[in-house]
C-alpha cells in the first residue's frame, strides 16, 4: 500500500521515497505526494528525480498502489531513493476548484434542495451535476454570489479522520458512512469550518479564501437530473 501524503498534508510538494517496483511505463513508491485516487478530480504530474529526471505524465491507483506515470523507465531500480515533485500550479488550481465545488454544493443546496448527481475538477474548470427538476439560473447565479461573499471573509478548510462507528451516530454523516462499503473503516472528513462537511479523499486548499473568486464558466441542461454549473476559481 503507497501511503498518501496529501491524505494529511495538501501542500507537500517535494518528498523522498523508495521505488517499490518497475513496471512498464511507470513506478510504484512506498510513499508519494503525487494524487493518484481519482474520483472525479484530476491527478498529479510532476517529476521523479534520481540520477536523471523523470517526467511523470499522470498518476494512477491500482490495486492499493500509486503508479507514477513514466514513458520510460529506464535507470529506475527498485529500492533505490528517489526524490517526487508535484507540478505545484496545476496541483494548486486543482485544489481551488475542488474546494470551490464542496463550497457551491452547499450554496446550491441550500437555495434549491437540489443533490449533486455528477462532478467533475479539472485544473482549468469543474461541473457540477444537480439533481433539479428546473434549471433557475438566477437561483444558481445566486448562489455562486454567495460562495464569493463567503470567500471573501475566508473560512478554514479542516481535514480529520473519523472512525465508521462515530460516523453511523452522527446526524450528518450517517447517510454517507452507511452509502460507504462496510471496509472502509475510517472516513477522511472534509469540513469548511460553519458551512459543510463530507467525506473526500482529495486534496483541498487549507482556507477558501485562497478560492479568490467562482466565476461561473456555463449552464448546461443535460435533463433534470443533471443540470450542470459549470465554474472555475479565478
Ligand atoms: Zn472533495
Amino acid at each position: 500500500m503507497t501511503e498518501l501524503i496529501h491524505m494529511k498534508d495538501n501542500y507537500t510538494r517535494r518528498f523522498e521515497a523508495e521505488i517499490t517496483e518497475v513496471l512498464d511505463g511507470g513506478v510504484v513508491l512506498n510513499r508519494t505526494a503525487f494524487y493518484p485516487l481519482g474520483g472525479g478530480v484530476g491527478d498529479d504530474k510532476g517529476m521523479i528525480i534520481a540520477d536523471k529526471k523523470y517526467n511523470v505524465v499522470g498518476t494512477k491507483w491500482q490495486d492499493g498502489k500509486a503508479i507514477h506515470l513514466i514513458e520510460d523507465t529506464t535507470g529506475l531500480r527498485v529500492g533505490m531513493t528517489v526524490n517526487g515533485e508535484i507540478e505545484w500550479g496545476r496541483r494548486y488550481k486543482l485544489m481551488r476548484n475542488h474546494t470551490s465545488a464542496h463550497l457551491l454544493e452547499a450554496m446550491v443546496f441550500n437555495k434549491t434542495g437540489a443533490l449533486i448527481g455528477s462532478g467533475n475538477v479539472s485544473v482549468d474548470k469543474g461541473y457540477l451535476g444537480f439533481t433539479l427538476e428546473n434549471m433557475d439560473k438566477e437561483l444558481i447565479e445566486q448562489a455562486v454570489k454567495d460562495a464569493n461573499k463567503l470567500i471573501e471573509k475566508g473560512a478554514p478548510v479542516k481535514i480529520y479522520f473519523m472512525d465508521r462507528k462515530t460516523a453511523l451516530a452522527d446526524k450528518d454523516m450517517v447517510k454517507l458512512a452507511t452509502k460507504l462499503p462496510p471496509e472502509v473503516k475510517e472516513l477522511r472528513i472534509v469540513e469548511i469550518e460553519g458551512i459543510e462537511r463530507q467525506a473526500c479523499g482529495g486534496p483541498h486548499i487549507a482556507d477558501i479564501s485562497e478560492i479568490g473568486k467562482i466565476e461561473i464558466v456555463k449552464m448546461d441542461n443535460k435533463g433534470k437530473n443533471n443540470r450542470r454549473l459549470y465554474y472555475r476559481a479565478v
